[in-house]
């Protein structure tokens, strides 16, 4: 209706519109782009990125969740890949490649079927019938472990370890051990037979110098400060902790009062008093029965020399969460005041040293009264090392608690997608019509972690899936490649590679939700950016 000629403005001025299956296509290829990225550091053969951020700070990682956080993402449909790794890694903190791999390769799929002119609606119809029937298919692949047992979890957790950090068998083992190790301490049974456990249960302190293999598991706490007065001993056994937050510190006033000193006995009045008082603080901490004592802020240099005469090994400034933990460790409480320390607020442990790590010292607090408490010590020549140790290990702490939480595994190695992709075309036989198709190319899209693992291993990535599918149609359901020979096994569950269920359940689910969200999307409305 030309009628009237006036233009109606629905948007403000500068914005940018994109519809229909111009969106749609520029989404697509946004996140495809972003998942391609990932592509070569899938597996144990995966390589590593270096990314530079706009401090020219380096990190040197394979882990995908790293990767994409520490990458300044622009476009929107990419950023919602970004929300897959970050959502991948917080409900089980692995399988974040995967994830992100998958979502890239359903997309690429749903692309060909626009081309052959199939509606987005069917398409999502068809990816969300497929991903209901995925997870019934998983919980049929998977079998049940014993939650407790170190030989099964040592599978898994390798699994895991290899592909990550490629230290060699000697300390990939030694990490896996370790990381068992500190999961069993933490874990509490639940009532089902199950355990659980959180994460940070297992503190993790990094020590730069030595080396990788002499990364070490504590039964305790380990803090990263040292005793702070040379005249206090430096091993104390049955050790009765006060933990402070206070300062042992005379206040000083918050306004600077003039003080009007006329003589030398009146400075020295002055700094006795304030040395009075510390000492009665100080007189106070020992009399409760205390040994040592951990502060969260400083401790005046008198207080210092007074605590020494008595005996007491101090450290002061220890973070918050390092006095929480030690807390729960010792069984002491914190006490924000001298005044109201008492002797059951003390906690207990064994023994507390100060160790001489590379150049620095540490304290260690062992055979705490809580014998839950653990914290694996982290030695590395630099930064960067350490930083992709502490990933791996806290990679396979989520993964021993996947397992212990639910005690299910499914076979790696793409033997799980196989079977999946398998029994997914079955299915889409008997869906029929133009869905078949679009769950047909879900099917075809899980295939992608297969090809790629085999073509890592340097084999012919479609040479490889066509006799894996042969192998799965004859009834082999854990046939899978072994990435580190390329050669194809008919049971990744006793060849050692073996993953949580949980972490391929969600994987699947957060990659299929994520391409579907995308799909549904015709419309862009982007605001003009600010000017700066
Ligand atoms: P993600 O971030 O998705 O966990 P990874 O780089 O850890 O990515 O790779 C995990 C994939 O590598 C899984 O599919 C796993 O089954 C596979 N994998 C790990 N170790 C091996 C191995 N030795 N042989 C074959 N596949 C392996």
């Amino acid at each position: 209706m030309a009628m009237y000629g006036i233009p109606v403005l629905v948007l403000k001025e500068g914005t940018r519109r994109t519809i229909g299956r111009e969106a749609l296509r520029g989404n697509i290829a946004a996140a495809r782009a972003l998942a391609e990225v990932l592509r070569t550091s899938l597996g144990p053969r995966g390589l590593d990125k270096m990314l530079v951020d706009s401090f020219g700070d380096v990190t040197v990682t394979n882990d995908g969740a790293t990767i994409v956080k520490e990458m300044e993402v622009q476009h929107p449909a990419a950023k919602l890949l970004v929300e897959v790794a970050k959502a991948q890694d917080a409900e089980v903190g692995d399988g974040t490649t995967s994830a992100v791999v998958l979502a890239g390769a359903f997309l690429a799929k749903a692309e060909e079927l626009l081309d052959q002119n199939i509606h987005p609606s069917i398409i999502i119809e068809g990816y969300t019938k497929a991903l209901r029937e995925s997870l019934k298919i998983l919980s049929d692949i998977a079998y049940k472990v014993k939650p407790t047992d170190r030989e099964s979890l040592k599978k898994v957790v390798m699994t895991t370890i290899s592909s990550k950090y490629i230290g060699g068998n000697v300390i990939s083992n030694k990490l896996a051990d370790m990381t068992i190790e500190a999961a069993l301490t933490v874990a509490e049974p639940r009532e089902d037979g199950t355990y659980d456990f959180r994460t940070d249960d297992v503190k993790i302190e990094k020590k730069k110098g030595g080396n990788v293999i002499d990364t070490q598991l504590i039964k305790g706490i380990v803090i990263d400060k040292e005793v702070v007065h040379p005249g206090m001993p430096r091993r104390i056994e049955d050790a009765k902790i006060a933990l402070l937050d206070a300062a042992l510190e005379v206040e000083k006033p918050e306004i600077t009062a003039k003080i009007n000193i006329t003589s030398p006995e009146l400075i020295k009045a002055f700094l006795d008093e304030e040395a009075n008082l510390l000492k009665e603080m100080v007189e106070k901490i020992a009399a409760t029965g205390a040994n040592v004592v951990i502060c969260q802020k400083g401790i005046d240099e008198v207080a210092q020399h007074f605590l020494a005469k008595k005996g007491i090994m101090a450290v002061r400034r220890v973070k918050r969460s390092d006095l929480e933990k030690l807390e729960r460790a010792s069984g002491g409480k914190i006490v924000s005041s001298v005044r109201d320390l008492k002797p059951e607020d003390l906690g207990y442990a064994k023994l507390v040293e100060e160790r001489r790590i590379g150049n620095d010292k540490m304290v260690f607090i062992e055979g705490c009264k809580n014998p839950k408490a653990v914290t694996i010590l982290i030695r590395g020549a630099n930064d960067m090392v350490m930083d992709e140790i502490e990933r791996s290990l806290k990679d396979a702490l989520n993964v021993l608690r996947n397992v212990m939480k639910a005690p299910k595994i499914v076979p790696g190695g793409g033997a799980v997608e196989i079977e999946l992709a398998t029994r997914l075309r079955e299915f889409a036989a008997k869906v029929g019509g133009k869905e078949q198709l679009a769950i047909e190319a879900f099917a075809s899209a899980i295939e992608e972690i297969p090809l790629i693992l085999a073509e890592s291993s340097g084999k012919d990535p479609l040479e490889t899936l066509m006799k894996l599918r042969q192998l799965h149609s004859e009834g082999k359901k854990y046939a899978g490649i072994d990435v580190v020979t390329g050669e194809i096994r008919e049971n990744m569950i006793e060849h050692n590679v073996i993953e949580p269920l949980l972490v391929k359940e969600s994987m699947v689910k957060t990659a299929a939700e994520a391409a579907i969200t995308i799909l549904k999307i015709d419309d862009i409305i982007a605001a003009s950016p600010v000017k700066k």
